[in-house]
């Protein structure tokens, strides 16, 4: 049987009031990838995620997730925001951040019920956060919240898993550890991830996109230097470290 992408982007193209974020923009994801979307601040990184969600609309081009159209597969998409949707200060328990990940199921009038209240039981075990159910979720620290966020996410059963920049808010001794989460993760999701830091993704995830309003590369880990300086728009210095030798650092 040959298998269908789970996302699938044919020529996107996406302007903000004239200016350019996407450009004729190809991708195919297939079931069980993990890949890695790098690219600098403003190269359309969110936007791309934003048009899988069906939250950003494409000026032309097709976008197919799931087979349908974005707003029709949006609740089989779980997103984890680059910025939190609320203030740390917003009160509400982790026990309440995780349950409303199912509002996409249920609707927000609806009361939850016990499949809820599974679902989002079974998504905090799952990032190792269901002893911290009763805490509100500002006393947490910032690898901690992204575990609740991934959390609410999962409660809504998604077999894609989006997350923007999700390492910004954990500290360098915690990174190991999320990264064994999301080992896990992808054996049952379809993941994309975002990140403006390659060293730290290159060595995670099976593919990557250079993203830089235009796709530079979109396959294997291993990046040229032409690749990543077209990407970058600037000189980028490779350094062999780890099993993937590559990591940018800019040199404006
Ligand atoms: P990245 O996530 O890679 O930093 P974004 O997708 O956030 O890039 O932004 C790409 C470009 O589109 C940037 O120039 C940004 O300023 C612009 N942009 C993003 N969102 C909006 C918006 N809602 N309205 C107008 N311009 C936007
Ligand atoms: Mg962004």
């Amino acid at each position: 049987m040959i298998q269908q992408p789970v996302i699938e982007l044919r020529d996107v193209w996406v302007t903000y009031d004239d200016i350019p974020a996407l450009e004729g923009v190809d991708l195919r994801v297939m079931p069980y990838d993990f890949l890695g979307i790098i690219g600098p601040n403003g190269g359309g990184k969110s936007t791309l995620l934003k048009v899988i969600l069906g939250l950003v609309t494409a000026g032309s081009g097709v976008v197919t997730v799931l087979g349908t159209r974005p707003e029709s597969s949006r609740r089989s998409v779980g997103y984890v925001a680059q910025r939190p949707a609320f203030s740390p200060d917003f009160p509400a328990s982790v026990w309440d951040v995780a349950l409303m990940g199912r509002c996409g199921k249920r609707g927000l009038v609806r009361r939850y019920n016990a499949d809820d209240w599974a679902a989002a039981e079974a998504a905090l075990r799952r990032v190792g956060m269901l002893h911290l159910r009763g805490n509100q979720i500002g006393s947490l620290s910032g690898g901690e919240q992204q575990r609740v966020f991934i959390a609410r996410a999962l409660a809504g059963e998604p077999r894609i898993l989006l997350l923007d920049e999700p390492l910004a808010s954990i500290d360098l001794a915690m990174q190991a550890d999320f990264y064994e989460l999301l080992r896990d993760l992808r054996r049952t999701l379809t993941i994309v991830m975002v990140s403006h830091d390659i060293g730290a993704v290159s060595v995670h995830v099976d593919t990557i996109a250079c993203l830089n309003r235009r796709l530079f590369h979109h396959g294997s880990k291993e990046l040229t230097p032409e690749v990543l300086e077209a990407t970058y728009e600037c000189p980028v210095q490779l350094i062999t470290h780890g099993p993937v030798p590559h990591r940018v650092l800019k040199e404006h």
